[in-house]
């Protein structure tokens, strides 16, 4: 990748698509730093969790996330997320915790105030495959190159079960597919960010296809763009 000019590559799309896997793999593959923004969405809704915060009590909330200057350790791989300098990367994946998000990411100035972080990021990592929900069609419209991850629900739920290492008998497939398929709605819908399709983003149907075709393809178009790059000077 040139190294001589700023790159970003926005990967959006539903829970289950496989997003922070290949992003993770594609920004090894292509030497760029990787960015997994529903993180900081998760360790929002954790702190919300530890300090009780309920739903009315939103202006704390957001005061208390701000206050915790949410941050990664970029030595690690895949990056950490801090909070008040600590650690917090293994509560964020709690059930209770990707209950809580769907809220914690329907409110605007919480993502207001991220969104101002992910461009700050940028401009500290000006070689980035980022990942989430808005990231091409908000935080980035000037991408160079946007994907766009889907998979039918019933396959995205298979995969969160194995992600998550859990038991089919106490998560059954079925109840995975309606909490993705609900999770889906509350993040299409909202009013601030909601997860749509850049006009201008690669459609990939992750379906039928093994982790490693997926990248390869992403590879694929992104160096197929990287050619025709305007320079940026520096
Ligand atoms: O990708 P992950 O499942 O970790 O994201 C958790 C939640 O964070 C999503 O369901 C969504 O509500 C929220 N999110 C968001 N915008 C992003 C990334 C994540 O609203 N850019």
């Amino acid at each position: 990748m040139p190294a001589n000019r700023p790159i970003i590559i926005t990967i959006d799309g539903p829970a289950g698509t496989g997003k922070s896997t290949v992003a993770r793999m594609l920004a090894a593959q292509l030497g760029l730093d990787f960015l997994d923004t529903g993180a900081m969405y998760r360790a929002a809704a954790a702190i919300m969790i530890e300090k009780e915060y309920t739903k009315d009590q939103v202006g704390e909330l957001v005061s208390e996330v701000i206050g915790a200057d949410l941050h990664f350790d970029w030595s690690q791989d895949p990056p950490t997320i801090l909070a008040w300098d600590t650690p917090i990367d293994h509560r964020i994946r709690s059930q209770e915790v990707t209950d809580a998000v769907s809220f914690v990411a329907t409110l605007s100035e919480l993502r207001q105030h991220l969104v101002r972080k992910q461009r700050i990021i940028f401009a500290q990592h000006p070689h980035l495959v980022t990942e989430g929900r808005d990231q091409g069609s908000v935080v980035f419209p000037d991408a160079a190159i946007k994907f766009y991850l889907d998979a039918d629900p019933e396959i995205r739920a298979r995969r969160r079960i194995d992600q998550l290492g859990l038991d089919p008998a106490t998560m059954s497939l079925e109840t995975m597919c309606e909490r993705i398929i609900e999770r889906d709605r509350i993040d299409s819908s909202r009013d601030d960010g909601p997860l749509v399709c850049p006009d201008d983003a690669i459609r990939i149907d992750t379906s039928g296809l093994g982790i490693e075709a997926v990248v390869d393809l992403m590879a694929k178009h992104t160096l197929a763009r990287v050619v025709d790059l305007p320079e940026i000077d520096s």
